[in-house]
């Protein structure tokens, strides 16, 4: 049962680096890719036909909300509604929007929300997603109930997904005055901690393994030290990857700093959470000043001994007038880092675009960010940090995990470089066919798993009782 992709450029995972095979093949057997290179002489059952385009290993996006992010369309751009707290362009819709986008949904709304959210990144190449799902805050409730129905979503759409429902002792609000409130969770959020750590021991390794889940304690300013250390400790004792946003905002770095006496960092590694199975969602502000430069020699030698790793978020910099200073920096000190779209859109491309341009906007210079690297955080640097050598990348043994992405289109052509072209012109839409375990789940654009009309005309229903719900 061995299909042949044939007639595509190609791009071929090789000592450690991806390369562009022009007219190259990819073999693979139902779920593995077997051969990867300019020709295969083995017997063959399947044939697919890459002419005018290049085939890739689809996207580890990795880190992102498929449950309430649709409904954050429209406040989260321009500071919608929050334009009168001009100092807090990093935080306020942060802190005042999403609570209140995510307090008007409903377990349904977040299921239909979710179901699109799938659609969206088969649709533009994520085979591979790691969602920090639904939340306690959302109608009050530890049920995790929609995370299940989530789950069973992204399995029977076929799409490669780690989940891990989130839990924190406390949630947080912004107050008129413009304050931000940390407020106790029910439990201090234990009891949730305990569903959370049976959903990810049960629901592990389904649907033929895409399913794969994790611990996710929420914020680093929503846990105590003990709930993370307790995190740290059932993640040994089950085996998974940690998820956590830190180092969202500057109030969170003086937040952490006032209360431990500790930088970030420095917090992290004392409860105990820093490891090779340890990832940071979003990690732009570790310092006082936002810039890497500003990290001391301690908090260098912490990140980069245990391996942790780091989800940019680029996009969802950019749009709030900031940049991450910088990937560049963070490369020259060796951390290990990947990329996630976390909101709107879901779309790889679009990460990866800003990524290289915010960072060559900080730095003032074109001579960084090139993009070949920033292909890799999108693709291996995601697989690493979720300990998969066999995802993010086309060689042999590798999952049969595959984009075929159309260049023979006028804004593609010519294609001199293919590293420059997906970074730099191309976008979701110009995917073409995506296949996740060697199974076609996009074909000609069109995602076969979900049925997205219906889902489409579902969230359009839905978000028409949660949007007057929405009070900011
Ligand atoms: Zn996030």
């Amino acid at each position: 049962m061995t299909t042949l992709i044939r007639n595509a450029t190609v791009i071929a995972w090789q000592d450690g680096q991806h390369v562009a095979i022009e007219n190259g093949v990819v073999a693979f057997d139902k779920d593995r890719i077997i051969h990867v290179g300019e020709s295969y002489d083995g017997p063959v059952t399947d044939i697919i036909d890459g002419t005018g385009r290049i085939a890739a290993p689809g996207f580890v996006n990795a880190h992102l909300h498929l449950t309430d992010t649709p409904f954050t369309k429209g406040y989260l751009e321009d500071n919608v509604g929050v334009i009168d707290r001009p100092n807090q362009e990093y935080s306020a819709n942060l802190y005042r929007a999403l609570p209140a986008i995510r307090n008007a949904t409903d377990p349904d709304a977040q299921v239909a929300a979710a179901v699109c959210a799938i659609a969206e990144c088969l649709r533009t190449g994520s085979t591979t997603i790691m969602e920090m799902a639904y939340d306690e805050e959302i109608m009050g409730g530890g049920d995790i109930e929609p995370v299940e129905r989530v789950a069973l979503a992204a399995g029977e759409a076929g799409i490669r997904c780690y989940t891990g429902p989130r839990y924190r002792k406390y949630f947080y609000h912004e107050q008129p005055n413009g304050q931000i409130r940390y407020d106790h969770n029910p439990s201090d959020g234990r009891d949730r901690f305990e569903l959370c750590k049976k959903f990810v021991r049960t629901w592990d390794g389904r649907f033929e393994g895409r399913l794969k889940t994790f611990l996710a304690p929420g914020q680093i300013d929503t846990c105590d030290p003990d709930l993370l250390r307790e995190t740290r400790k059932a993640a040994d004792e089950i085996g998974c990857l940690i998820h956590l946003h830190a180092g969202q905002s500057i109030q969170e770095y003086r937040l952490i700093k006032q209360s431990h006496r500790l930088t970030t960092i420095e917090y992290l590694a004392d409860t105990g959470l820093l490891g090779p199975d340890f990832l940071i969602g979003h990690g732009q502000w570790l310092t006082e000043t936002g810039s890497a430069n500003d990290l001391k020699s301690n908090e260098i030698e912490l990140l980069r001994s245990s391996e942790s790793s780091i989800a940019h978020l680029p996009w969802c910099k950019v749009r709030r007038g900031g940049a991450i200073d910088s990937i560049e920096k963070y490369r020259k000190l060796q951390f290990r880092q990947c990329m996630g779209t976390d909101t709107f859109p879901y779309d790889m491309f679009n990460e990866m675009r800003i990524a290289a341009v915010s960072c060559k906007l900080v730095e003032k210079s074109a001579n960084v960010a090139f993009a070949p690297f920033v292909y890799s955080m999108a693709t291996v640097g995601g697989a690493d940090a979720l300990g998969r050598q066999d995802l993010g990348r086309l060689s042999a043994g590798a999952k049969a995990d595959i984009i075929l992405i159309r260049t023979d289109t006028p804004k593609a052509t010519p294609v001199y470089d293919p590293f420059l072209f997906m970074v730099y012109t191309a976008t979701g839409d110009d995917v073409d066919t995506v296949l996740v375990d060697g199974r076609t789940v996009v074909k000609g654009g069109e995602v076969l798993t979900i049925n997205v009309p219906s889902a489409v005309s579902k969230l359009n229903e839905v978000a028409k009782r949660v949007r007057p719900r929405i009070v900011l």
